[in-house]
């Protein structure tokens, strides 16, 4: 079942913690289960929520086929790092949020110990996966949103403010990846062209974040006319089709010859670094925000002789998706409109399948866990 209803879970009032729920669990590669599971309970500094919506992408494909690197053992662990709800419980120390808030999050609560986190690099956190010493990535390396419960550190939830709704919340952290992004690599200055490859969520929230901070011309790259389509619909000056079209001279052409200011990869296709590599200008970056299914080559040489800054983040740290709530409550980035297809909880296996097959020609698929 898929519709583009908006989610009727917006309502936001604070729900009763029963003593067990429903939560998805992965029980080997490729074989997920709705179980029944205590509802966890929070800890100090801890939150528990009530999930509304959880958002499934490809970094859930390979945590499903048992490619993910440090997920929890078989068995024990529930997926699912783009999720939004309503705070049922705090735990000791909590005072930022009270049962009924509704709540965004971001993936990762470093342990705030380690010399990464010190300096705020917490998604590249020295103690990844280490439970013990505080880390946790929601959905990756603990407990996730594909649940009707999930607990999380106070550091990684933001309110939604009101008029935005939990699809908008799953976006949002999206865009939060993308602003990282650009964070880490120093941006770029108004006026500039900025290059944005792959057409997904991330790319097509990329290209919204860009256009608001006043890029020169944004061109997205794809393969998939429909998403193009949207990509142009949400502010990219320029889409090209690489299926048919020599995306590299298109993009020279558009630049007077030089080639962009900064080039972002998001598509995670093998051939798109080189392409970043000879479609950037001399003195310019290229910002990696993907994962590839094996190793990529590229002309280091030719990065080398440019001068060319290739810069990568992972996931949405540097409170990014702080920012990104607030250009959302601003009106300035659309976010829910992405969510094409939504499936209840049991349905969860059939919502991978359609994430990995693209069947539909899916933008972003979301579980809802309704309460029973
Ligand atoms: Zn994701
Ligand atoms: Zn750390």
């Amino acid at each position: 079942m898929s519709t583009v209803l908006p989610s009727q879970r917006d309502a936001g009032h604070p729900p009763a913690v029963p003593a067990t729920m429903r939560a998805a669990v992965l029980h080997g590669p490729g074989d997920i289960r709705v179980d029944e599971r205590p509802v966890p309970r929070p800890g100090p500094g801890e939150v528990l929520v009530q999930v509304a919506v959880c958002g499934a992408c490809g970094t859930d494909l390979k945590i499903y086929d048992g490619h993910f690197p440090l997920t929890p053992p078989f068995g024990e662990f529930t997926p699912g790092h783009e999720w939004a709800g309503t705070v049922a419980a705090t735990g000791p120390g909590v005072t930022e949020f009270a049962p009924g808030d509704r709540v965004c999050i971001e993936a990762h609560h470093g342990c705030g110990r380690c010399d990464n986190c010190l300096t705020g690099a917490y998604t590249c956190c020295l103690n990844y996966a280490d439970a013990a010493k505080g880390h946790r990535a929601s959905g990756l390396t603990a407990d996730g949103g594909f649940a009707e419960y999930a607990l999380h550190h106070v550091s990684a939830l933001y309110r939604l403010p009101d008029g935005l709704t939990f699809d908008d919340a799953v976006l949002i952290a999206t865009a939060g990846t993308g602003l990282f992004g650009l964070d880490v690599a120093g941006g770029f200055i108004a006026g500039q062209d900025v290059v944005v490859y792959g057409p997904g969520p991330i790319g097509l929230m990329t290209v919204q974040v860009c256009k608001q901070l006043a890029a020169r011309q944004v061109i997205l790259v794809g393969t998939r006319e429909s998403r193009l389509a949207i990509g142009a619909d949400l502010g990219a000056d320029h889409v090209i089709n690489s299926r048919d079209t020599d995306a590299v001279s298109a993009i020279l052409d558009l630049t007077g010859g030089e080639g962009a200011d900064l080039v972002i990869e998001s598509a995670g296709s093998p051939g798109v670094p080189q392409q970043a590599v000879e479609t950037v200008r001399r003195g310019g970056k290229i910002l990696v925000v993907a994962f590839y299914p094996g190793d990529v080559t590229l002309d280091l040489s030719a990065v080398v002789r440019k001068g060319v800054q290739i810069h990568t983040s992972r996931g949405e740290g540097g409170n990014n998706v702080k920012r990104a709530v607030e250009m959302a409550a601003q009106g300035r980035l659309r976010c829910g409109e992405l969510v094409t297809h939504r499936y209840p909880l049991e349905d969860i296996a059939e919502a991978l399948r359609v994430v990995r097959e693209r069947d539909g020609d899916p933008l972003k698929v979301v579980i809802e866990p309704e309460p029973r």
